[in-house]
């Protein structure tokens, strides 16, 4: 951006000239140290491997890579992305929005369900691109913030992904507007800090749907939770999470990973409209439960620990 201003106004290259050294500081020298900080820990090839977008149920879309879950709901007055996959998705996401019909420059929201490089990874490019309004968990923000630097578990890689300031922070129970478009963040920490799902209802043709986008409450640190003092609330939260989420009432659900919520199973390219495909409450519940005995295994190893 920078070069072309210079090129474009030649009469002022004179006294930019002197100036360029400032140029270069302020501008150009923190992206080159920046592009040098970011590293991503480790992505799954099925993380970045396309895969077609599709209609999931009204106005909602299906517009992820192949295991990560990304979701645009579309309104009259622009519309909402919820997740965005690893930095190089964002260009995925982009050519997705387009194919289904709609303008990527339409995206006026930005939501995320967890701060971690998988899924926050191209919001900086995105909202840069679109101009859109970051919302999220407030206790996600400082992560968002540092590049993933200061996440309790993959900070030790440093940063992450390309730092993103989000514009409004949501707490447990705010719901978020636009268009006739209502979504209610559910706080659902442990995972990370400021992990959340989010719960609305889309309506087509025949009738309405209640919508969960959920973040399931893996664990991902090796570590005791005792020892995790960057996060001295982590047991409390993931035992509040995986109560809370068995408690929630919906008709169709989805999740961060397609994996998670067996996405390649429910639906094949190619397949026809079919929203009640992603019901599925047995397999929400069983994945919860799997969830929470992991948890509870945890727990049983470290209780001597904390004794
Ligand atoms: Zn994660």
């Amino acid at each position: 951006m920078h070069i072309i201003l210079l090129s474009i106004i030649p009469g002022m290259y004179k006294s930019i000239k002197k100036n360029i050294t400032v140029f270069i500081i302020a501008f150009l020298f923190p992206c080159i140290i920046h592009a040098q900080t970011v590293t991503e820990p480790m992505t799954k090839e099925e993380w970045t491997r396309p895969f077609p977008p599709f209609r999931i149920a009204g106005n909602l879309y299906y517009v992820g890579t192949y295991d990560l879950g990304c979701y645009l709901i579309t309104t009259a007055n622009g519309n909402i992305l919820i997740n965005t996959g690893t930095a190089s998705s964002a260009e995925q996401i982009k050519k997705n929005i387009e194919t289904l019909g709609f303008n990527y420059r339409d995206i006026k929201i930005l939501l995320l369900t967890q701060a971690h490089f998988d899924h926050a990874g191209g919001l900086a490019e995105i909202k840069q691109q679109t101009h859109a309004s970051l919302m999220v968990d407030e206790k996600d923000a400082e992560v968002l913030d540092s590049g993933g630097s200061t996440d309790y578990e993959l900070g030790k890689y440093g940063t992450s992904f390309k730092p993103v300031k989000a514009d409004v922070l949501l707490r447990d129970g705010d719901t978020v507007k636009l268009g006739d478009a209502r979504l209610v963040m559910l706080h659902h920490p442990g995972h990370t800090k400021g992990s959340c799902s989010f719960l609305f209802t889309i309506k087509d043709e025949q009738r309405s749907y209640r919508v969960l986008i959920a973040n399931m409450p893996s664990i991902i640190t090796d570590r005791p939770f005792a020892d995790i003092t960057a996060y001295p609330a982590i047991e409390q939260d993931y035992a509040y999470t995986l109560q809370v989420m068995k408690n929630i009432n919906f008709d169709i659900w989805a999740a961060a990973h397609a994996s998670q919520f067996g996405l390649h199973e429910k639906y094949k390219p190619g397949n026809g409209y079919n929203p009640l495909a992603f019901a599925d409450p047995e397999g929400y519940m069983a994945a919860l439960n799997d969830l929470q005995k992991q948890y509870e295994e945890k727990m049983q190893k470290e209780a001597p620990v904390k004794q």
